[in-house]
């Protein structure tokens, strides 16, 4: 059988997803359905990385942890001085996931192993599976944080004093769950970087696609917004001699939309997904609102123009409403354009196994994005039932729908993997 045609055990996968979904997994009152909330070193993430660590093992794999808790599992190669294939994700959740989110990337990737090993497979390269510490950034407040440190971004010690809402440290709790390594955290740049990941939103699923050629990831920037005017009585104060800071929020949401509709901004997305009045009462003018923007755009310099016709709009509505306005970034991160020999890769493999195909930015952030900086690197993903809703118990994906995206990534792996140059 020609190794094109190799394919992994779709059951094998989906079982291993369900054992895995059964550590931190809660009862949701809002969709009476199990959820999953493994946050980042809680004793759930501990218990997660130690049934994935044990797996590895069972396949033989050579296994590194490094300082920050990202974890390595390597299959060796015919020549060990080749750089390896890395295929990763993160097995850390958000308070309310479902079964996939990353853990399809870390246990596809581990199937994939298996397949190579059951058909006596061997590649010319090293395959390594990893996963890696908080990606969600949930509990410390800072997502992609070991694949960030592991290529670069992010230095060791800014992520060791990171601290959650407890005010417990990130080191502390890392050592707590005994997945404080002792392995260099700065990664040897891999020859390649895959990951296979659900797409988190309605696209593919809309479309009737099977597999999403991921482009990228789009630039993200938040800021947290503290309005302030004046407060007063409902009743009592004359229109005209009002600040109002509701109102001044206001006019900032529907500029975002104002912006999106000229088309002037390319693929912009905008949400104020916090409007917050002081003190929020029926009867009172609101004298304060605290509110954030959340600004997506797969083009670095489009982002910027909107930033910066954003921050002349809050000057205006100083003006009109009598307000101030104060902002902070609280994130930003550029768009990162994928390997498009990568992507040509994926595409040609998803055509092979007769998968129909889309190029789709990613619209949440990903490990690879990090990735990308010092090695080639892409993403397949993988359509989810119910519009590919994310970060919810609901989040479902078929046996079919995670198996068709492994085994585009495992095709594309192995000609890696046999690729000297
Ligand atoms: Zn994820």
């Amino acid at each position: 059988m020609p190794e094109s045609l190799t394919r992994i055990n779709s059951e094998r996968l989906y079982a291993a997803l369900e054992e895995l979904g059964q550590i931190g997994r809660y009862q949701d009152d809002e969709t009476g359905l199990q959820g999953v909330c493994r946050l980042a070193l809680s004793a759930e993430d501990g218990q997660g990385r130690r049934l994935v660590l044990g797996w590895m093992k069972e396949l033989g794999l050579q296994i590194r942890v490094d300082r920050i808790g990202n974890v390595y599992a390597r299959r060796a190669g015919r020549r060990s001085d080749l750089k390896p294939v890395l295929l990763g994700s993160h097995i850390d959740s958000v308070p309310t996931a479902g079964r996939f989110d990353g853990c399809l990337g870390v246990l596809g990737a581990l199937e994939i192993v298996r397949t190579l090993n059951d058909h006596k497979i061997e590649t010319l390269r090293p395959v390594e599976v990893a996963f890696f510490t908080d990606e969600e950034g949930c509990r410390f407040g800072t997502d992609m944080l070991g694949s960030a440190v592991a290529c670069g971004r992010l230095p060791l010690e800014y992520a060791y004093e990171l601290r959650d809402r407890d005010g417990l440290r990130l080191r502390d709790e890392l050592e707590k769950i005994g997945f404080l390594g002792e392995h260099d955290e700065r990664v040897t740049p891999p020859y390649a970087y895959l990951e296979c990941h659900v797409e988190q939103g309605p696209i593919l699923y809309q479309k009737g696609i099977e597999i999403g050629v991921v482009t990228g990831v789009q630039s993200i920037s938040w800021q947290a917004l503290t309005i302030v005017g004046k407060s007063g009585h409902a009743g009592a104060t004359p229109m005209n001699l009002r600040s109002d800071a509701g109102v001044a929020a206001s006019r900032i949401n529907l500029k975002l939309r104002e912006m999106i509709a000229t088309g002037n901004y390319g693929e912009m997305r905008a949400t104020m997904g916090c409007i917050a009045p002081v003190p929020g009462l029926v009867n009172i003018v609101p004298g304060k609102v605290e509110a954030t923007v959340d600004l997506r755009n797969p083009s670095n310099e489009l982002m910027q123009k909107s930033e910066a016709d954003l921050l002349a709009f809050y000057e205006e509505v100083k003006q009109l409403d009598g307000v101030e306005i104060r902002w902070r970034q609280t994130a930003r991160t550029p768009a990162v354009e994928f390997s498009a020999r990568l992507q040509d890769r994926i595409q040609a493999a998803a055509e092979r196994a007769g998968l129909s195909h889309l190029r789709i930015v990613a619209g949440a952030g990903h490990d690879a994005q990090e990735f990308a900086a010092i090695c080639p690197a892409s993403m397949v993903f993988c359509p989810g039932e119910y519009d590919g809703i994310s970060h919810n118990p609901r989040e479902f994906s078929t046996p079919k729908q995670c198996s068709d995206g492994i085994n585009v990534m495992l095709d594309v792996a192995l000609q890696l993997a046999n690729q000297e140059d």
